[in-house]
Formats: C-alpha cells, sequence, structure tokens
C-alpha cells in the first residue's frame, strides 16, 4: 500500500497500549529487511533516516526505496526524517514525500525549542504530516550531536512545550542514551508515566538499542507509543557480513552478502516488534 503517515499509527498504538517500533535504516537491504519483518509479524511499522543517513544516499533515493518496497507490502509503513537537524532539511523531507519528520530542538533552550518546533510544525500542518520533537535530553551520540545525560524531561515543561508547538508526538528522556550502554542506565521510568498523564500525545522512546526487553515492555506499558531503535540494527548487519567474509573470504559479491545482512536485520528487528507488542496490529 502507499506510504502512510504516523498519525493515526501512533494514536491506535496510544489506544491500544502498545508500542510502533521505528527502525533506522541504512540501505536497501535494511529497508527490505524491516519491512519483511513488518510483513511477517503484521505490524504497522516506521522506517526512519538521520540526516547522516541522508548525506550519505539523499531524500529522494530513500524515499524511491522506501515507497517502492511499501507499495509491495499489506502492511502500513511510514518514513520518518529522525532527528530532523534544521527547518530547512524537515520541510525538505516533506517534499521528497516524506510521511512523518521529526525536528529535534532539544540541544536548544526551551524557548528556542518551541519556537523552531512550531515553525516546522506549521508548515507540516500545510503538508499533512505528523511532526515529532524532543524536549529534554537523550545521552549519548545522537547523529552528528552530543548531549549530556542526566537532563530528564520535566512533565510540567512537556506539557506546556506540547500544547504551544502543536506536535504530534514527543520523545522525552527518562535516562536513556543513544548507542550502546557501557554500564547499566539508569531509567527513570516512573517520568514516562507522570509525564503521560499531562501529555495526550503519544511519546517516543529513543535509545532503546541496549535496553532490556523488560525495560522497553514496561516503558511501552507506561505510556511510551514509539521506540526507535538503530545502533543495534547496523550492528547485526555488518556482523553477519563479517562472518560471511571469516567463512567464505572468497566472497566477492555483494548480494551475498546483502543476503545474510538482510536476514539478520528481519530476524532482529521481528524481535523486538513482539517486545514492543505491535505484532498482529496492521490494520
Ligand atoms: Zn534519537
Amino acid at each position: 500500500m502507499p506510504l502512510v503517515t504516523s498519525e493515526q499509527m501512533l494514536l491506535d498504538a496510544q489506544k491500544g497500549g502498545y508500542a510502533v517500533g521505528a527502525f533506522n535504516v541504512e540501505n536497501m537491504e535494511m529497508v527490505k529487511a524491516v519491512i519483511g519483518a513488518a510483513e511477517e509479524v503484521k505490524a504497522p511499522v516506521m522506517l526512519q533516516t538521520t540526516p547522516s543517513t541522508v548525506k550519505y544516499g539523499s531524500l529522494d533515493t530513500y524515499y524511491g526505496m522506501v515507497a517502492a518496497e511499501a507499495g509491495k507490502a499489506s502492511v502500513p509503513v511510514c518514513l520518518h526524517l529522525d532527528h530532523g537537524s534544521s527547518f530547512e532539511l524537515a520541510v525538505q523531507a516533506m517534499k521528497a514525500g516524506y510521511t512523518s519528520v521529526m525536528i529535534d530542538g532539544s540541544h536548544e533552550a526551551f524557548e528556542e525549542n518551541i519556537a523552531l518546533t512550531k515553525k516546522v510544525a506549521d508548515v507540516a500542518k500545510a503538508f499533512g504530516i505528523p511532526v515529532e520533537a524532543e524536549l529534554g535530553k537523550v545521552g549519548g551520540k545522537e547523529d552528528d550531536l552530543e548531549a549530556d545525560a542526566d537532563t530528564n524531561t520535566d512533565p510540567a515543561e512537556a506539557k506546556e512545550f506540547a500544547e504551544r508547538t502543536g506536535v504530534s508526538s514527543l520523545a522525552i528522556a527518562i535516562g536513556t542514551a543513544h548507542g550502546f550502554y557501557a554500564g547499566t542506565p539508569v531509567l527513570d521510568k516512573e517520568r514516562v508515566s507522570q509525564i503521560k498523564e499531562v501529555v495526550p500525545v503519544p511519546l517516543v522512546l529513543h535509545g532503546a538499542s541496549g535496553l532490556s526487553d523488560e525495560d522497553v515492555r514496561e516503558c511501552v506499558s507506561r505510556g511510551m507509543c514509539k521506540v526507535n531503535f538503530a545502533t543495534e540494527l547496523r550492528v547485526a548487519y555488518t556482523d553477519a557480513c563479517k562472518k560471511l567474509l571469516e567463512e567464505k573470504p572468497e566472497t566477492f559479491d555483494p548480494k551475498k552478502l546483502g543476503n545474510v545482512g538482510m536476514e539478520a536485520v528481519k530476524e532482529l528487528v521481528k524481535g523486538h516488534m513482539k517486545v514492543c507488542g505491535c505484532d498482529g496490529k496492521a490494520y
């Protein structure tokens, strides 16, 4: 089917008490793997690209691949700009055909974040595209951006932010970090419940690579409606390629490497979908 926006997908998740998995893709193989996983477990799915991925390929290229694969799929697929770094890039993504965008003003002060987010949300309304924003700082490496840890989202600020910007979904910081964890992350899960109580739009969990399944499940049960997975997919893909090259160093066909990478990503994604509870929820 044609690409769908994230709006209904996330509202359904909020109502149903599960989360939609959002998976960062870097190439055609990862696109096929993620959509193939969604087909197998009958899940709605979001595929997303960061600005550095967009720079590696292009908005049009990723749109072309995802739209083509989604067109053959029976499950709803959304293409989302992850961590949109500027007003301009967010608008370019909408023009390119992306059906959901994030504008990340979390590195700005509160008022500046609101101003930037509202500017994008206002334009997005004309396109009929939902906007995700971020308030508070998720630790670790966030694409090209470094953020400090332990700056969790304040519930009262989140409420004001959602009201004044008109965003469709909100990423909140509860102690997760992007990338893998050196130690065990200290998550403020109670914070999810507190924010859910005062913020009506679906909440988004970033930095889920390396969290335990139990942690993800609890965050979802407390109100997270979208969970992002990025680093793990890249590791699974590359590890599978490395393994093949170790076992069969004579391999030269990129298709052989792509096939094992694809299979590894697909299995990983299926597992995450089940943890998020979105399997069987395709409408
Ligand atoms: Zn993120």
